[in-house]
Formats: structure tokens, C-alpha cells, sequence
């Protein structure tokens, strides 16, 4: 059997997102600058694309920008509110994307100021912290994800941008992760930056967008050509846009079944695992149903010698996760994420995580075959 739980790294394309792609690939060829026939056609579907964006976003066409994904996004936001909006400080945490991180880091180098929100030992933020952080420092900016990609913990969205306006900071949040999976109300919320990437939910790979808020005015961050209303430079991904918002419209039509769907799958795999596996454990709040995303479950296992071993045998057998151990034995190959974790750091850690193309059969498969291998290794007294 052969079984693809890795759909926070990428989702597999959906066909139908193929075929609305192809015209754009082999007979709308034209330049959408350009001015004749061939350019105006593409023009309009590029357009329509942000329409279709926009209004499943509840926002206007103006306040979509098309980027090369998640990463150039995150890096537009945080980085042109820094130079345009005269950000001086920013506040994030230490479990971020490390498109958001490393940015960071970056600034940090150059002289601004950078604030971690303290977190829980689940990787939750702490609200008072954050808003003492605001409270005490002025041109403020908050960067912090609505889903964290490894353990899934969702950020209230609504109370972090009550608290930024509140304190007048600019809020930005990685949205890559919840984008499509959740309805997102962004004419609600109060955020001034949200971030897509199709190949999250089932859409082309290089293609994503940065949502503006109409009152925030950012310079480009790109320089080349005129493209998205002077924002960004470069020809743009025709089939990719066409790709994204098709992919989008399928994951909003479908998005309620699905959700049942794969949160099924996501209670099934808790359930045959705590049977299964003794002392199996989820790190962060991937197993609180209500608190983190659906698609994505952390597996904690028991410390064994074996457990860096374990993915390559799960690759073996047909299974495709991903891993995550925490930063050991002066490697720095590991997640950044765990580590900022109150646990046992030498346990193993597994992330599963699901799509509507994931079946229960395959939960079943993926589940014997973990605890068929966790149980033959060696586990120290
Ligand atoms: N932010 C989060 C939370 C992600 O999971 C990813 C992708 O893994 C990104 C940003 C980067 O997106 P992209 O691959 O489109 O650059």
C-alpha cells in the first residue's frame, strides 16, 4: 500500500485543478501586459481569479496580490511594513514558519527589535504576555500563525487583532496552513496581512498571494514591470493563479465534508494509536480536537534508540510522513518547533497529516505498521 500522510508539506493537485489550468499552458499563451487579443485574454482570467479570491475572502480584487507562494508573502509583509510603516518592533514567537523566522532574524541583524511571546508547554500563545509586550513597546508589528504547520495549534485570530488594534500595531499572520482548510472573514477580522499557497489545498506548486488590508500602503517588494498594480514585478504565473483560485473554489465548495472527513481520520489514527502503542503521547495540541487544525496530529513516541530510524522504515513499507526530532546531540537538523515544547525530548516525534484523498484503510495500514515497528525496536530499560 502505498500512503501519503505528509499534506502539510503539499497536497497532491486535483484533477479538476489540472484541467482548468491547461488551456493556460498550451492555448492562452499570451503575455497578460500585453494589449492585443492574446494578452486580453489572459488578463481576464487572471482577474477573475482575484475576483474569485477576493470573494470567497469576503475582501475587494485591490487587496489580493499574487506571489511565488507562502515565503515570498511573509517576507513582503514583515519587511516592507518595516521599511514603509516605520515597524520598529516586532513580536512573534519561536514556533513560527521559518519563512517567518529567519526574516526575523534577518532584521534582527539590522538593527530592529524582536519579541517572543512567551508560550505554554503545548506551544500555546499567552495573550496577556503578548498584549504586555504590546502595551510597552510602540510601532509594533505581530507576526504569529493561525496554524503552526508541525503541531497544528490554532491562534485566535479574532483576539490577537482586537489586541492590536487596541494598541495600534500592524498584524500579520502565516495563514499558509488554514488558508481553504477554515472560511476565513477577513472584512472581520482585523488583520492587516494574511498569506495563501496553493499547494496546501490541492493547487499548483509556486503560486500563492498576500492579502493587504486597502488601508495599509506598502511600497513593492519586487522591482520590475508593472504587474500586480506596480506591487510586484514580474510576469505573471498565469496557470499557477488560474490553478489557485480554481483550488479554492473547489476547497470552499467541499470544505464542510471534507472537514468531517479528514477529522474522522484524525480521531481514528488517535484512537487505534493510544490502543496500540503504550505511553504513545501528541505533542502540542494536535490531539485537542477544538484547538488545533484538522489536517495535522504529532505523534510523541516512547523514547527507543530506534525512533531516528523509524521514517525510513515507514518510507519503506510505503508510508510517507514526516519527522521532527528535536534538536539532539548538537545536531541542528531538528524542529525548532519541538523544541520550544515542554517535553521529554528524546521522544520520537511523527507527523501525520491528512487530506480528503486519505482513507480510512490507509489510517489502519499506517497505524499497524507504526506500532509493528515501534514494538520491534529497542526500547531502553
Ligand atoms: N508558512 C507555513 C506555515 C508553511 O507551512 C509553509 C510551507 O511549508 C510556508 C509558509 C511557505 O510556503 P511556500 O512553500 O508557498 O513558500
Amino acid at each position: 500500500m502505498n500512503v501519503y500522510f505528509d499534506n502539510a508539506a503539499t497536497t497532491p493537485l486535483d484533477p479538476a485543478v489540472f484541467e482548468a489550468m491547461k488551456p493556460y499552458l498550451l492555448e492562452h499563451y499570451g503575455n497578460p501586459s500585453s494589449i492585443h487579443t492574446h494578452g486580453r485574454k489572459v488578463r481576464t482570467a487572471l482577474e477573475q481569479a482575484r475576483k474569485k479570491v477576493a470573494d470567497l475572502l469576503n475582501v475587494t480584487p485591490g487587496e489580493i496580490f499574487f506571489t511565488s507562494g507562502g515565503t515570498e508573502a511573509d517576507n513582503t509583509a514583515i519587511r516592507c511594513s518595516i521599511r514603509d510603516k516605520g515597524v520598529k518592533h516586532l513580536i512573534s514567537s519561536k514556533i513560527e514558519h521559518h519563512a517567518v523566522t529567519h526574516t526575523l532574524e534577518a532584521k534582527e541583524k539590522e538593527g530592529v527589535k524582536i519579541s517572543y511571546v512567551n508560550l505554554s508547554g503545548d506551544g500555546e500563545v499567552d495573550y496577556d504576555h503578548l498584549e504586555d509586550l504590546l502595551k510597552n513597546n510602540s510601532n509594533s508589528m505581530v507576526s504569529l500563525m493561525h496554524a503552526n504547520n508541525e503541531i497544528g495549534n490554532l491562534l485566535d485570530l479574532k483576539r490577537v487583532g482586537d489586541l492590536c488594534e487596541t494598541y495600534g500595531a500592524i498584524f500579520h499572520s502565516d495563514t499558509v496552513q488554514s488558508m481553504a482548510h477554515y472560511v476565513h472573514d477577513l472584512s472581520q477580522l482585523k488583520l492587516d496581512f494574511a498569506v495563501g499557497s496553493a499547494h496546501k489545498f490541492h493547487g499548483p506548486k509556486g503560486i500563492g498571494f498576500l492579502y493587504i488590508n486597502h488601508e495599509m500602503k506598502i511600497n513593492p517588494f519586487i522591482h520590475g514591470g508593472a504587474q500586480e498594480r506596480n506591487m510586484r514585478g514580474g510576469t505573471e504565473n498565469v496557470c499557477g493563479i488560474v490553478g489557485l483560485a480554481k483550488a479554492m473554489e473547489i476547497a470552499y465548495g467541499e470544505m464542510e465534508a471534507h472537514r468531517k472527513h479528514i477529522e474522522n481520520l484524525k480521531k481514528r489514527t488517535i484512537e487505534k494509536l493510544r490502543a496500540s502503542i503504550d505511553g504513545v503521547g501528541f505533542n502540542g495540541l494536535s490531539d485537542d480536537l477544538d484547538k488545533s487544525l484538522y489536517t495535522v496530529l504529532n505523534i510523541c513516541l516512547p523514547p527507543s534508540e530506534d525512533n531516528d530510524m523509524l521514517l525510513f522504515n515507514l518510507d519503506i513499507n510505503g508510508i510517507s510522513v514526516s519527522g521532527g526530532s528535536a534538536c539532539t546531540s548538537g545536531s541542528n537538523i531538528g524542529s525548532h518547533v519541538l523544541a520550544e515544547l515542554d517535553r521529554d525530548q528524546s521522544r520520537g516525534a511523527i507527523r501525520f497529516s491528512f487530506s480528503k484523498y486519505n482513507t480510512e484503510e490507509e489510517v489502519d495500514y499506517a497505524v499497524e505498521k507504526l506500532a509493528s515497528l515501534y514494538q520491534g525496536q529497542t526500547i531502553p530499560a
